[in-house]
């Protein structure tokens, strides 16, 4: 029998929600505003509302509006998460989000089990398991965006980490950062070189236009500009050097390369692989860099798929009337 999932993805800049089926397939979607600025409770009600809006969405094939089942709740969202559901830090681009007990509030209102996990984990489960890393055991997922990050994923799960924080690629030092600030306050890692917002700051630093502040108008000059080229190189191939490291430590049997970044076309993923197979074993040279493709849905099929396997039900509320009374005799 098809299992079903409630799918929550809570961005910093917007909630997506869908119905996912255990094959992954999205029956419906719809998304909204994170009102990121208004705090936990505002940004919880909106991912509850979006939620509930979706289960009143006709299914294809199900000519009842609102009868669709889940069997549980798989929540993505920003920050580092625990083993119960809840925020433990996150990023200031949800204000006060740390502290929120996603799982409880999102299975009050739901009523089914809930599993929650980091949104980067969400979407490189998604893409492990129904998007470029079918088929494969172990999955590299490289998030290259306004950050770096990504996730190890081994058989359908994320490798989450002692702290949940596995998978902060961006954090890699590398030799061509060196003396760059990165966002986490340390000296010398690849983010600041080689994501989408360092790549101008590169270019501008090489000599180039001024008036260039965005990662695409770079790309765009590499035929006509050395400076820009220069500049792609030397951010695409540090990326590729560290990819290199990781695959020569985790051996997964492809890397999968997302974000917007991906799309920076032929030269970049050119320079990318150079910087990969200089510092990649012999041995494991085979193992291929492939672009993301399932875009925006990742995450959604990514949280679906841990909750159906993994969810777990949400502990009555301590003053629930009605909950089994655990005494220390029962418990020895
Ligand atoms: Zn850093």
């Amino acid at each position: 029998m098809t299992r079903t999932a409630l799918a929550i993805d809570i961005g910093g800049t917007k909630i997506a929600a869908g119905v996912v089926t255990d094959a992954g397939e999205v029956l419906v979607r719809a998304e909204t505003p994170t009102p990121a600025r208004l705090g936990p409770d505002s940004i919880v009600a909106e991912a509850i509302r979006l939620g509930m809006s979706v289960l009143g969405m006709p299914v294809p094939g199900d000519s009842v509006p609102g009868t669709v089942r889940i069997d549980a709740v798989g929540v993505g969202s920003a920050g580092v998460i625990d083993d119960h559901g809840r925020v433990v830090s996150a990023t200031d681009i949800l204000t006060d989000w740390a502290g929120t007990d996603l799982r409880a509030r999102i299975g009050e209102a739901f009523g089914v089990p809930v599993l929650v996990v980091n949104d980067a984990h969400a979407h490189a489960v998604g893409e492990a398991v129904r998007g470029a890393g079918r088929g494969h055991e172990t999955v590299l997922l490289v998030a290259v965006g306004t950050g770096i990050g990504g996730a190890v994923v081994v058989s359908g799960s994320p490798l989450v980490g002692a702290h949940g924080a596995a998978g902060h690629l961006g954090h890699l030092p590398t030799a061509a950062a060196s003396g760059l600030v990165c966002s986490c306050g340390r000296e010398g890692h690849l983010e600041p070189l080689s994501s989408g917002t360092g790549l101008p700051l590169l270019y501008r630093r090489l000599g180039g236009d001024a008036a260039v502040h965005d990662s695409r108008e770079v790309v765009a000059r590499v035929r006509n500009d050395p400076i820009a080229r220069e500049a792609v190189s030397t951010a695409a191939s540090a990326l590729g050097g560290a990819i290199g490291g990781l695959v020569n430590t985790v051996d997964p049997g492809v890397v999968i390369i997302s974000g917007g970044m991906q799309n920076a076309g032929a030269y970049w993923w050119e320079c990318l692989r150079d910087g990969y197979h200089e510092s990649v074993l012999p041995a494991l040279d085979g193992t291929q860099l492939v672009p993301a493709v399932l875009s925006d849905d990742a995450a959604l099929i990514g949280a679906s798929s841990l909750a159906i396997t993994h969810a777990s039900v949400v502990a009555p509320a301590p003053d629930a009337t009605d909950a089994p009374t655990i005494t220390e005799e029962d418990e020895r």
